[in-house]
């Protein structure tokens, strides 16, 4: 489909839960469970395959499941063998902090699963523990192992850039592009939800971060791609940037999002929301696709953050990034 801004819309963004088996400091509030949304307003598997049919007939290709952490819904594996059975749906993929990839990476493979967007904003198991707020690093290394035997490739590494948290490990995650053909892409930090970093860590813009690396090559233009990419000289990886704040990335937009509590987000950047929930529960399949084809020509051209827009209130693990 495509919207008012000459823009395909081929790409439909899931979250499968708002809860999580962490609470990075720049995602979730470090009480966690008290504002969770109650399991009867989650949607359920059934509830969330008919979007997703409805969505594959208006000419969405791909579905990524995210979260909060989309591998501790119950029974995610199964969703997935069934979503992977409609017609239309040509890739379904993960963003996952990696946590539960060790013991699952096969299932998932055998599901249905392309690949996935594993986040990781640091090598050291201490500032781990720190940005997670409690987490063991051991867990997302052992995922990262099992998601490249099961072949859940190429994998990308989601790194949240924060000046003086990890900007001393940039480097590390450049380097590692060299060996590995993992896509490192560096996000920048955004205004949404809540952001408890204390005063000590804060916003570096992808452009100061692309300056430490002059050796880095770009890739040129990529269609459907919100990062820059770039290539280090003969390095089998890639480094990406997604600069939503620096510089827009919405003029190669492709997608719509479904949160866990059945509203469609036709901009993450945007407080703007339409509810499928009731239409789900009180409509036909009908109803439920022209509400998506209503969503996509609610799409804007461009967030406007920068100027001056109302920040976003919902936190990120109720939209799923
Ligand atoms: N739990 C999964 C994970 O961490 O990959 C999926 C959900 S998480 C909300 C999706 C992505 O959003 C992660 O890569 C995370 O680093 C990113 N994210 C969360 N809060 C953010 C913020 N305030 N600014 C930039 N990225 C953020
Ligand atoms: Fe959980 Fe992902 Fe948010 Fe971290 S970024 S708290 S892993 S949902």
């Amino acid at each position: 489909m495509i919207d008012n801004f000459g823009r395909e819309i081929n790409y439909l963004r899931i979250s499968v839960t708002d809860r999580c088996n962490l609470r990075c400091r720049y995602c979730m509030p470090p009480e966690g469970c008290s504002h969770l949304i109650p399991h009867s307003e989650i949607l359920t598997f059934e509830e969330i395959l008919r979007v997703a049919q409805a969505a594959a007939s208006i000419g969405i290709r791909k579905i990524r499941l995210t979260g909060g952490e989309p591998l501790i819904r119950h029974s995610v594996v199964d969703l997935i063998a069934r979503m992977n059975e409609i017609d239309g749906i040509d890739e379904i993929d993960i963003t996952t902090n990696g946590v539960l990839l060790g013991s699952m990476a096969e299932d998932l493979k055998r599901a249905g699963v392309r690949r996935v967007n594993v986040s990781l904003d640091t090598f050291d198991p201490e500032k781990y523990r720190l940005i997670t707020r409690g987490g063991d690093i051991r867990n997302v290394l052992d995922g990262l192992d099992a998601a490249e035997k099961a072949g859940l490739t190429p994998i990308k590494i989601n790194c949240v850039a924060l000046r003086g948290f990890n900007d001393d490990e940039f480097k590390k995650f450049v380097e590692l592009t060299r060996e590995k053909d993992y896509r490192v892409r560096f996000i920048e930090l955004m205004p949404i939800g809540h952001n408890d970093l204390g005063g000590d860590f804060g916003f570096i813009s992808n452009q100061e971060i692309l300056g430490m690396f002059p050796e880095l090559e770009s890739c040129g233009p990529q269609k459907f791609s919100v990062a820059d990419e770039y290539r280090l000289p003969d390095a089998e990886g890639t480094v990406g940037f997604i600069s939503a704040l620096s510089h827009h990335f919405c003029a190669t937009c492709n997608k719509i999002r479904l949160t866990s509590d059945g509203k469609i987000k036709p901009c993450l950047h945007s407080n703007e929301e339409i509810d499928v929930k009731n239409v789900l529960r009180n409509g036909t399949d009908e109803d439920v696709r022209n509400l998506l084809i209503n969503s996509v020509g609610h799409k804007v051209a461009h967030h406007m953050l920068n100027e001056g827009a109302a920040p976003i209130n919902r936190d990120m693990n109720k939209i799923g990034g």
